[in-house]
């Protein structure tokens, strides 16, 4: 009986599988590197001193894919395997489609052929839209998405909620991430995006360690305590955790459709990341002001409730923390 992740290389992915490792789970990852590398897998291996599988496999391949499923019990899928540059979805977006939706509908229909009916999906605190107040909580209605990206999250919601609908033996969890950032202790894994970063604690690493001159602060004029975006910040492995909480949920309640936030709670501003930056790294983050970028709310961030009373879970790690290991992981990678 495993448990399959895909995107089990990525980011966020890779986390998770370290901790279902820690939880001596049995784990089945496929990953087609589209934006990781296999380097990764051996870093799991190191971090947990345990063995799992790994196939390269596009999700797209349903041959290759059902091949996984015929090798394996699979019981639960942890579907991570994604594209998820915002600007890069609003310059391809029949790719991002592609990739995202048709991609998720593959696994879907593998998932059933094998009588596998219990997902969770990564989504994002993107599909909220702009509520007009700061705090999301899951009671809101899904808003009006601002890219292509965004939209392929809210349209894999409803998809798994129509899913549900017409068989109601399928077990789902939409999983709302608020900001991920942070890396693994050990500075083996983390966010190593190619290029140049769009987000914010990537684009300060890179600052950091002199490989970008300056961070540019889109924006000090919002109606926030300093003037600079607020978002609520969380760290990768708390972010992790919260899936292992969302697996126990789903072998204990068995069925449903179930949609928790995955944030702190608390929401920091551009400035807080660059002045925790700076002094729990004793380094320095060279910024200007720059205009806002379009299509950025002033402040939002995470009403975790819902995710501490039905899944137990809370994010446990500081911004401090978050800092700390993300200069850790930057600074040897
Ligand atoms: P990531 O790019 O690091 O990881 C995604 C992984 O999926 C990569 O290893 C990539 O190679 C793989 N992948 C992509 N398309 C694939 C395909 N067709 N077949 C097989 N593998 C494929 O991203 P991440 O930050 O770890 O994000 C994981 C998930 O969480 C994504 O779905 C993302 O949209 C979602 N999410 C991320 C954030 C964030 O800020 N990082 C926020 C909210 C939601
Ligand atoms: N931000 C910034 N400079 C950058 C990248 C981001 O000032 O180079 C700000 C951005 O305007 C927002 C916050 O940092 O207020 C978080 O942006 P990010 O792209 O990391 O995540 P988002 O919340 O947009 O998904």
């Amino acid at each position: 009986m495993a448990i399959l992740v895909t995107g089990g290389t990525g980011y966020i992915g890779s986390h998770t599988v370290v901790e279902l490792l820690h939880k001596n789970e049995e784990v089945v990852v496929v990953d087609n590197f589209i934006n990781s590398s296999s380097e990764v897998v051996d870093k799991i291996k190191k971090i947990t001193g345990k063995e799992f599988k790994f196939y390269e496999v596009d999700i797209l391949d349903k041959e290759k894919l059902q091949k996984v499923f015929e090798e394996n019990h699979i019981t639960e899928v942890i579907h991570f395997a994604g594209l998820k540059a915002v600007g890069e979805s609003v310059a391809k977006p029949l790719e991002y489609y592609n990739n995202n939706i048709t991609g998720t509908l593959v696994l879907l229909q593998v998932m059933r052929e094998y009588d596998c009916k219990k997902i969770i999906f990564s989504s994002s605190a993107t599909v909220y839209g702009d509520q007009g107040v700061p705090k999301y909580v899951e009671t809101m209605g899904r808003g009006k998405t601002t890219n292509p990206y965004g939209t392929t999250k809210a349209m894999i919601e409803k998809i798994l909620e129509d899913l549900y609908v017409s068989d109601n033996t399928w077990g789902i969890v939409l999983l709302r991430y608020f900001n991920p950032v942070g890396a693994h202790e050990s500075g083996l894994i983390g966010d190593n995006p190619n290029g140049i970063p769009n987000n914010l604690m990537p684009y300060v690493q890179k600052v950091a360690a002199g490989r970008l001159p300056e961070l540019s602060i889109y924006g000090n004029d919002y109606p926030t305590k300093d003037g600079t975006g607020v978002r609520d910040f969380i760290h990768v492995v708390d972010l992790a955790k919260g899936h292992i909480n969302a697996i126990e949920k789903l072998e204990k309640d068995k069925t449903g459709v179930y949609v928790y936030n995955l944030g702190t709670g608390i929401g920091y501003s551009v400035l807080d990341i660059v002045n925790t930056f700076e002094k729990v790294n004793g380094v320095k983050v060279p910024y200007k002001i720059a205009p806002r970028r379009a299509g950025d709310l002033a402040e939002l961030y995470a009403d975790p409730t819902k995710a501490k009373e039905e899944l137990g879970w809370v994010a446990e790690k500081n911004l401090e923390d978050m800092c700390r290991d993300s200069w850790n992981f930057a600074k040897t990678n």
